[in-house]
């Protein structure tokens, strides 16, 4: 993921020195860049329990006292499984980074780990209406959902990137202005930033098309009904790898982190979710976890 990020911005760097072009991405307001990656546990709160030191322990320390979830003995996750690496379907199974990183959460804890998939769009109702546990889907950390949930600590950065066909005139995100249909899924921040008026940095609600999923948006450039499709640069890698004559533009839109939405209502359990996080962090599991899905390509 660092390492992702480290060619992302290289990219970056090498585009603004070769063409002059000032960098237009403008960066989250959330931004901990690098939060994910190797962070010590030592600031997680509620990490009281000593846990053990060997890997793959799956016993319930306890960490943080006494938490409700939404079923008795289960961690139920609400996601959208067509974000892949995060989470798709392999079969009639989900599988992914968020999968196996709330299967980790769920062992520390004590708990069986169940996957609801539904639309992104309502993901945050579930999780406030005590239909879910926890959101886990690639989620970024922003003020507005913030409004609804609250949010764990990080434990993965994305980048907005913009998709274009191979032989676009589009070469910078400066270049969807002035009326280009942009594709996004519904609901996402790609979706908020390029909907956002001009002065606010986006492009105007009427250039917008939304789509319940990220890949019927890349089906929609696939067939010329959109110039381009702004998303996640992890999914727009692997959209981009299964469908021919498409590109990623080297220029990043938005830089992200992702995280555990959980209710407002429930305190102890964020607190259990972040101790959890904190020990997978020290101990190198949520790296390993990011490594085997994201390579450094
Ligand atoms: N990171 C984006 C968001 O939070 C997209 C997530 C997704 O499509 N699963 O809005």
């Amino acid at each position: 993921m660092k390492k992702l990020t480290a060619v992302v911005m290289a990219g970056v760097l090498a585009a603004a020195a070769l063409t002059g072009c000032g960098g237009s991405s403008s960066s989250s307001a959330a931004s901990e860049a690098g939060s994910a990656a190797g962070s010590s546990a030592a600031s997680e709160a509620g990490s009281t329990a000593g846990s053990s030191a060997a890997a793959g322990s799956s016993a319930a320390p306890e960490a943080a006292g006494s938490f409700t979830t939404v079923e008795d003995g289960v961690l139920t996750m609400a996601t959208n499984a067509y974000f892949p690496p995060y989470e798709y379907y392999e079969g009639e199974d989900v599988i992914g980074i968020d999968v196996e990183i709330a299967q980790a959460v769920a062992d520390k804890l004590g708990l069986t780990l169940k996957v609801e998939d539904m639309e992104f769009d309502s993901i945050i109702t579930a999780v406030q209406g005590g239909k879910a546990d926890m959101g886990l889907a690639g989620m970024t950390i922003t003020e507005e959902r913030k409004k609804n949930v609250s949010f764990s600590d990080s434990y993965a950065t994305g980048v907005q990137v913009v998709i274009v066909k191979e032989d676009s005139e589009i070469t910078t995100p400066d270049d969807l202005a002035g009326g280009k249909k942009i594709g996004v899924q519904l609901g996402t921040t790609g979706d908020t930033y390029a909907s956002d008026t001009p002065e606010n940095g986006g492009y105007g609600e009427e250039n917008v098309e939304q789509y319940s999923k990220g890949a019927d948006a890349v089906m929609a450039l696939v067939q010329g009904k959109v110039d381009a499709v702004i998303i996640d640069n992890e999914p727009a890698k692997s959209f981009v790898e299964s469908n021919e004559g498409l590109k990623i533009l080297e220029t990043e839109y938005v830089n992200e982190d992702y995280a555990a939405a959980v209710s407002k209502e429930n305190e102890a359990l964020l607190t259990a979710i972040n101790g959890a996080l904190g020990e997978l962090k020290a101990d190198g599991t949520i790296q390993s976890i990011l490594d085997k899905y994201i390579s450094a390509n």
